[in-house]
């Protein structure tokens, strides 16, 4: 598996098909971290805390030796220093509450826990560099810094982080296992369906009048003909059989060519699809919506290098 650290710099494009405003703030709407397991959530949030609060708490040991015996030698704001310096009798060595750690050479300390905060929402490290008025380089060395400090912080939610930042396609936690299954369900249900109600007046009045594709009904209320598909985002879009197959594809961040390739799809098509399967995940199961275009953002880096499942 490729290393965090070769290829962190996926840059952020949104699905062309998408609108680069609306995915922002979708994205922007779901819980803060609703893309890792529940089970690392608390330690996420601990790593975020700490982000905030470590440049300004006080060390307890030194960095160098592990003494306890340290004391304030210069408050910050001495001959322009930014941090209050510490100084260790044992080892005689001076240092601040940041050094030894990943975080030493960073910057803006204000803009850390909104930093990993964005991060953990799904968003790159080049769109985050925008929302904080940082530079991209800048964002690219946070990055690695915290990344780093995230394994000292916790072992557990560094190895699963570290994971989903490589462009193989990587694991999804139970909840968007569980929301993809049924998912996958419902599609697969489309094309079994024959008793679906007019979806213009509500009548359950109808005579089935063809169930090859996705069944079609006559409204003996309004008269009108609807299917399956009428009045959802996948009316109009073909093989239906391939659905179930095609949503997992796509949830796990498979990429145009890939998609194109594998379902043997023309590249308009291939727009179309994940735009209307956007908007049917957006609508009913956002987790999916949400994980789509985490991973499609983080796999953009680097497409066609991976395994086709
Ligand atoms: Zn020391
Ligand atoms: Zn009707």
């Amino acid at each position: 598996m490729a290393t965090a650290d070769s290829t962190p710099f996926s840059t952020f494009e949104i699905p062309p098909t998408r609108r680069h405003v609306e995915t922002i703030d979708f994205m922007l709407s779901r819980p803060a971290l609703a893309l890792l397991p529940e089970s690392l959530r608390p330690a996420a949030r601990g790593f975020l805390a700490y982000l905030a609060t470590l440049p300004g708490s006080a060390p307890h040991v030194c960095p160098v030796c592990d003494s306890r015996a340290i004391h304030l030698a210069m408050p910050a704001g001495t001959r322009g220093m930014r941090r209050d310096s510490y100084l260790c009798r044992d080892c005689r060595k001076r240092f601040t509450v940041l050094t030894g750690t990943p975080l030493r050479l960073l910057r803006s300390e204000e803009k850390w826990k909104p930093w990993m905060s964005y991060r953990f929402q799904g968003f790159s490290q080049e769109l985050i560099a925008n929302f904080l008025g940082i530079s991209n380089k800048a964002s690219m060395t946070w990055s690695r810094a915290f990344l780093k400090a995230m394994a000292d912080y916790d072992t557990e939610l560094h190895a699963w982080w570290q994971a989903h930042q490589s462009t193989e396609i990587s694991e999804l936690t139970e909840e968007a296992a569980r929301a993809l299954a049924e998912c996958q369900a419902m599609l697969a249900g489309l094309r079994a369906t024959s008793d679906r109600r007019c979806p213009h007046c509500g009548s359950a009045s109808v005579q089935v009048i063809t169930s090859r594709r996705a069944t079609e009904y006559q409204c003996h209320g309004c008269q009108r003909r609807y299917s399956n598909l009428t009045e959802t985002p996948l009316s109009h879009l073909q093989h239906i059989e391939l659905w179930p197959d095609y949503v997992r594809h796509l949830v796990l961040g498979y990429h145009d060519t890939e998609l194109e390739q594998i379902f043997d799809l023309s590249k308009p098509l291939t727009n179309l699809w994940r735009q209307r399967f956007l908007q049917l995940l957006q609508a009913r199961w956002p987790l999916l919506a949400h994980w789509t275009l985490w991973q499609w953002s983080r796999r953009r880096a680097n497409p066609g290098n991976v395994p086709l499942a």
